[in-house]
């Protein structure tokens, strides 16, 4: 086995602060490390140019303080950055230049002191679990480039994972911050709705997006969270709930803590490897003194359904904003005011986020109302309500992040339901707005390809997500192992 030097952000921020010098360098080998990976992995839609680096740079000169000081990281290309192309991954704002303002993360990110080194590559809109649906490229697997990175955040969890960035941000809607740190043996986090300010970042499915963290450790992640969580006057629907110090509570005696896993999350549709790993994380958990019980959710099967009912909706109506006329690309083409319209967007979408729409549409159509959208909401109470009964007897559900490790080029196009049916272990959590997390759970014997474990915690408890993390990335170390090392 072999191991990874990875530098824990305070150890980066330790090197920074002893000269000037150091941070420069330290900024641009990392900047020419993307510039060098970029060809392999297609990481980064736009990296930030020398003159926008320096600028980051001398900005920090005033403010040594920070937690992230000097922290070279990436930022999914569906949040603001002010003054950094953002293009969502999509021909329709493929020359939007010129954001006007930082989303309240990116603000808080830059406060901290950290430096943005570009913008992540994603699915298009944060539309898919692959990567391949970017109008720039898919972006590869950081363990094996034959894989998919997965999706939506494949760019900001192959940069991490890569060594690229300590830190990037992605939106989890569905899962696409778990799914693809899952791919990439990296820790991606999703806080609890309303734990993270959406300000600035583009909607997608407003009652599910949300914020998420990728990075390499434990440690780093909690780090993060503490820097970017908290109210904000801009997100009607950002919390006022106090923000702990995550990073100083990661170390907890897990003995009586008690841990769910649902069945179904071990049963049909789940390969061989990863319950395998399942039941390797459920044994480590009991050695380190947690009771584990498996039970039944059988209101399970409804996730998906529901969720490509919700998602396709809400992103029909945030996306009519992309009409040829407020934003982004406009057909050469057209000749009149319907024209601009039709042709714009079916010019400037590409093939799933297109598809989607209609869907959306269709569910929230008048006729379709009531069949559809209607039921998706009261399905959504249902599982809440189950959730909510597990979490009077139970700490923490565990379980897969992903059913199967990551899969090649294609695979997902063959079968677009398959593909969909592959959230299942994900979704729940966006559906009812839990924090949940990845970590890095071991590597399948037959292609020696990492595996997610999943936690999912209760409302606002990201404390308790962390901790049962922690513990078992201390007891594992599978974190460390370097890109294609393994087993
Ligand atoms: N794979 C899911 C989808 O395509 C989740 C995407 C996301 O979380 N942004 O909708």
């Amino acid at each position: 086995m072999s191991t990874v030097n990875k530098d824990a952000i305070v150890d980066v921020v330790a090197s920074n602060l002893v000269s000037s010098a150091n941070l420069i360098a330290n900024i641009e080998q990392k900047s020419e490390q993307i510039k060098n990976e970029n060809k392999e992995y297609n990481a980064f839609i736009t990296q930030a140019t020398k003159e926008q680096l320096i600028a980051e740079v001398e900005a920090l000169s005033t403010n040594k303080n920070g937690v992230l000081f000097g922290v070279p990281i990436a930022i999914k290309d569906n949040i603001a950055v002010k003054e950094m192309r953002m293009t969502c991954a999509s021909k329709m704002l493929e020359n939007f230049d010129h954001p006007l303002y930082d989303a309240t993360v990116v603000k808080k990110l830059k406060a901290a002191g950290a430096i943005i080194m570009g913008k992540a590559n994603m699915d298009e809109f944060a539309m898919g679990a692959s990567n391949e649906t970017s109008y720039f490229g898919p972006v590869k697997n950081a363990w094996n480039t034959d894989y998919v990175s997965g999706g939506s955040s494949g760019g900001s969890a192959v940069a991490v994972a890569t060594g690229s960035v300590y830190m990037a941000l992605g939106t989890d809607t569905g899962g696409s911050v778990r799914q693809p740190a899952a791919f990439n043996n990296i820790v991606g986090m999703k806080p609890t709705y309303g734990r993270v300010s959406r300000f600035g970042v583009t909607a997608f499915a407003s009652s599910l997006d949300q914020v998420g963290i990728c990075t390499r450790t434990v440690a780093d992640n909690a780090k993060t969270l503490e820097v970017i969580a908290g109210f904000d006057d801009y997100d009607a629907t950002s919390s006022h709930i106090s923000v702990p110090k995550y990073s100083a509570l990661l170390e907890v005696n897990l003995s009586g803590k008690k841990i769910a896993v649902f069945k179904e999350f071990l049963s049909e549709g789940v390969s061989e490897e990863v319950r395998r790993v399942v039941d390797e994380a459920i044994a480590i958990y009991i050695a380190l003194g947690a009771t584990v019980e498996i039970i039944s959710m059988p209101h399970l099967k409804y996730v998906v359904p529901a969720y490509y009912i919700v998602a396709p909706s809400e992103a029909s109506s945030n996306l009519a904003r992309f009409d040829g006329i407020h934003y982004g690309y406009r057909s050469p083409n057209a000749k009149t005011l319907e024209e601009i319209y039709t042709m714009s967007r079916a010019e400037g979408f590409g093939t799933e986020v297109r598809k989607r729409l209609l869907m959306g549409t269709y569910f929230l159509n008048h006729s379709a109302y009531d069949a559809y959208y209607i039921q998706a909401a009261k399905l959504r109470r249902l599982i809440d309500a189950d959730f909510q009964k597990v979490f009077e007897s139970f700490d923490i559900i565990l379980g897969p992040t992903t059913p199967t490790p990551a899969f090649k080029f294609g695979e997902s196009q063959k079968n677009p339901v398959d593909a969909y049916l592959h959230d299942i272990c994900t979704i729940p959590a966006n559906l009812i707005g839990l924090p949940a997390i990845s970590v890095p759970g071991g590597f399948t014997k037959k292609d020696n390809l990492p595996v997610g474990i999943q936690l999912i915690g209760k409302p606002y408890d990201e404390v308790g997500v962390y901790q049962f993390a922690y513990a078992f990335e201390q007891k594992t170390h599978y974190h460390a192992y370097a890109k294609k090392g393994g087993q």
